[in-house]
């Protein structure tokens, strides 16, 4: 009799939560500083530091074997590493990846759209806080509005399936526009995601406690406008969606503080310099880069270090406002 076929292995932790989706930061570098989310002065990993570019490649093709079905490409700012375009093409080639996505400023979409669609991405989330050059400066510290605005046009232009802007609502600094930022969206029939600032890493800017402003607060300065009319849509990330009254798009909000996400929480990231980590707001992790030069081209070596990891998966963040950071970590070293 022949032995019966087993199915694949997956990725379950100890709360039942299967993972099927992968963050993979490729750089922590970044061509913005922006205020929520870097100091100003940073020191960014050396370059031997990182992950090669064949090595996200494997470790990307591991997970895909242990039932990982969606790979999101971000940062830092994921098209400012050299040679970025061939791992798109590399992850766009591997059979059983049902979805190839990327997270961007947008400042590179001009040069890269294109070609990231011909690669096979489908989704690409784009960041936007603000439709007001100076203040767009002042949130980036160095970026350029008009640039992100004609990248925007260049990934419409291109044909995804899906983009959607992501938007970080700070009360005293861009809470007054969220209105604009809902009717760029609805005229591009582009998603948009409002997120709650998280308190990853020191910044210097600003008390995170300060700035606070929720989804519902959000939610609420919509609504005075426009309907928002619950669904039970999701994409199979943090944000819970709306559909925006009278057009077809929805309206997502991610809210760390005030909605924890956790218990449905289906992913893994893995940071530019090879750590597989199990929680954003956790530092429980797993030393992928360590195994990958260990035992070069062993692909069971990989898949096992990534099973064992399921165990260390905790249950969820404990971000809290008015405190210190419990995670020093900014976030272009985790990917968001
Ligand atoms: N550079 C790309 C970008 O900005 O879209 C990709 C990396 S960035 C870290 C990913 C997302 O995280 C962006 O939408 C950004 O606004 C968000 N982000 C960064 N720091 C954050 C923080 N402290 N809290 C909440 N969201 C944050
Ligand atoms: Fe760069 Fe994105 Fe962080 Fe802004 S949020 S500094 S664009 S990595």
């Amino acid at each position: 009799m022949n032995p019966p076929i087993l199915p694949p292995p997956l990725l379950v932790d100890r709360f039942g939560r299967q993972v099927t989706y992968l963050r993979i930061s490729v750089t922590d570098r970044c061509d913005f500083r922006c205020v929520y989310c870097m100091a100003e002065e940073m020191r960014f990993l050396p370059r031997q530091q990182l992950l090669t570019l064949e090595e996200i490649t494997q470790i990307a093709q591991a997970f895909i074997a242990l039932g990982v079905t969606k790979i999101r490409l971000t940062g830092g700012e994921p098209l400012v590493r050299r040679g970025i375009m061939a791992l798109f093409e590399a992850l766009g080639a591997l059979d059983g990846l049902k979805d190839l996505s990327l997270t961007t400023n947008g400042s590179q979409l001009v040069r890269h759209a294109g070609d990231l669609r011909a690669a096979g991405v489908s989704r690409v989330n784009i960041s936007l806080d603000s439709l007001k050059a100076d203040r767009f400066r002042r949130l980036t510290r160095t970026g350029n509005l008009d640039q992100v605005l004609a990248g925007i046009e260049a990934a419409m232009d291109a044909g995804f399936a899906r983009i959607k802007l992501n938007s970080v609502i700070l009360k005293g600094r861009n809470e007054d526009e969220i209105l604009d930022l809902v009717n760029y969206a609805r005229i591009r029939d582009l998603d948009i995601s409002f997120i709650e600032e998280m308190p990853l890493g020191l910044i210097g800017d600003h008390d995170r406690a300060e700035v606070h402003y929720s989804s519902d607060e959000v939610r609420a300065d919509i609504e005075a406008r426009h309907a928002l009319i619950p669904t039970t849509e999701h994409t199979g990330g943090p944000s819970r969606y709306y559909r925006l009254d009278g057009a077809s798009i929805r309206v997502g909000f991610i809210s760390p503080h005030s909605h924890n996400f956790c218990d449905s929480c289906n992913r893994v990231r893995l940071t530019a310099e090879g750590r597989l980590l199990l929680c954003l707001g956790q530092e429980h992790a797993v030393d992928l880069k360590r195994v990958i030069r260990a035992n070069p081209g062993d692909r069971q070596a990989l898949q096992t270090a990534i099973r064992q990891s399921m165990p260390i998966k905790p249950w969820g963040h404990e971000f809290q406002l008015g405190t210190q950071p419990l995670i020093f970590r900014h976030m272009n070293r985790t990917g968001g």
